[in-house]
């Protein structure tokens, strides 16, 4: 809420219309009766760096201050959000969802914090549990841009400084049972064994071979968790548990390696004598940036003497819900290192520099043309 205040203070001495909605949104608009949303989210994860989000911001209010500065001319005006709670410390993407309509108000203020606070008790002890919530009109708001730090290696080691989001990925998510026998560990011959563990480690290989040989370039996969009852060194496993994801921008790739998981399970059943089953536990589906949008931050990049390179994002971002309302695009600047969602977490100065101006141009442009 601190960090919110400062932003709509600085949002008000630059001539912007702040305010704080009640799931804790900040938006700064000019009078416009048609704008352009620049935005990104101040939350962070706990722990975490200094840019992630809160760089989208701030290029907005940089971007507002120019604006008005030179007299906030022609028809189309801004409007800067600040979005809540994108990092989920509640629910993920909070405040796009909400700002966006598609946000089931009363499951969100249900859910609880690390501490077992729910939404609701937190949004009334910040003071604006009872102010009413902003929403996206298409007819007022005519696209939306969001600048970010990669939070990846991709952009630094190619040297290049502006990466062009071509969509959010998809993502699929699954946990599979693997239902054995425990039996003594050496007296039960192995032909004779219903062995989970096996069952689960065989699976785990394979899946990363129908990930590499049917994925795009950019699939990536993940075995997050991985948990063996009665996990013991003389019981044969009586049940493994296992958390397999994967990402990618491209819907088709998503449902062929679903469609591979689920023979993959029940051979790995087969072979291993146990019962094998999947709960998909979520899905996503991936979501473009607008194509004339990106063409636009490619030019402008261009025009700016910078270099660009189109890759999918791999995190989440509040563009995603936005993409859905209007059109949407988002830049990224490299990330040194690649790291993220840490302290450690930094750019370059010229690199920072770099994506506010790519970003303001594009913002001009489309204003230009939609005028
Ligand atoms: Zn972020």
């Amino acid at each position: 809420m601190e960090a919110r205040k400062w932003i709509a203070d600085r949002m008000r001495q630059a001539g912007l219309a702040a305010e704080i909605d009640g799931v804790g949104n900040l938006i700064g608009r000019t009078p416009h009766a048609r704008r352009i949303i620049v935005g990104s989210h101040t939350d962070t994860v706990p722990d975490g760096g200094w840019l992630d989000g809160a760089m989208g911001v701030v290029f907005g209010l940089e971007m507002a201050r120019a604006f008005m500065e030179t007299g906030g001319g022609g028809p189309i005006g801004l409007e800067i959000v600040s979005f809540s709670d994108e990092e989920g410390t509640f629910v993920s993407l909070l405040g796009s969802h909400s700002y966006c309509q598609t946000l089931d108000i009363q499951t969100a203020l249900e859910q609880q914090d690390s501490h077992k606070c729910p939404l609701s008790q937190a949004l009334h002890t910040a003071g604006i549990g009872d102010k009413p919530r902003i929403h996206l009109d298409p007819a007022t708001h005519v696209a939306y841009l969001e600048a970010h730090i990669e939070q990846g290696p991709i952009l630094e080691a190619r040297g290049i400084p502006i990466g062009v989001v071509t969509a959010i990925v998809g993502i699929r998510r699954w946990h599979l049972d693997f239902i054995g026998q425990a039996d003594h560990a050496g007296t039960t011959p192995m032909a004779m064994r219903r062995d989970a563990s096996a069952a689960l480690c065989d699976f785990a290989v394979k899946a990363a071979d129908l990930c590499r040989t049917t994925g795009s370039a950019n699939t990536v996969w993940n075995g997050g968790a991985i948990r063996i009852t009665p996990g013991a060194h003389s019981v044969v496993a009586a049940r493994a548990d296992y958390t397999f994801s994967v990402r990618d921008a491209d819907a088709r790739v998503l449902t062929r390696i679903g469609a591979g998981i689920n023979e993959l399970l029940a051979q790995v059943g087969r072979v291993h004598n146990v019962l094998s089953v999947g709960t998909e536990m979520f899905s996503l589906a991936p979501t473009a940036m607008d194509s004339t949008i990106r063409d636009l931050i490619r030019s402008t990049a261009s025009a700016n003497g910078l270099r660009t390179l189109d890759l999918p994002s791999g995190a989440l971002h509040d563009a995603l819900v936005l993409a859905r309302e209007v059109p949407a695009g988002m830049l990224f600047i490299p990330s040194i290192g690649g790291r993220s969602h840490a302290v450690s977490e930094d750019s370059k100065p010229e690199d920072i520099v770099n994506g506010a101006r790519v970003l303001a141009d594009v913002v001009t442009t489309i204003a230009r043309r939609l005028a």
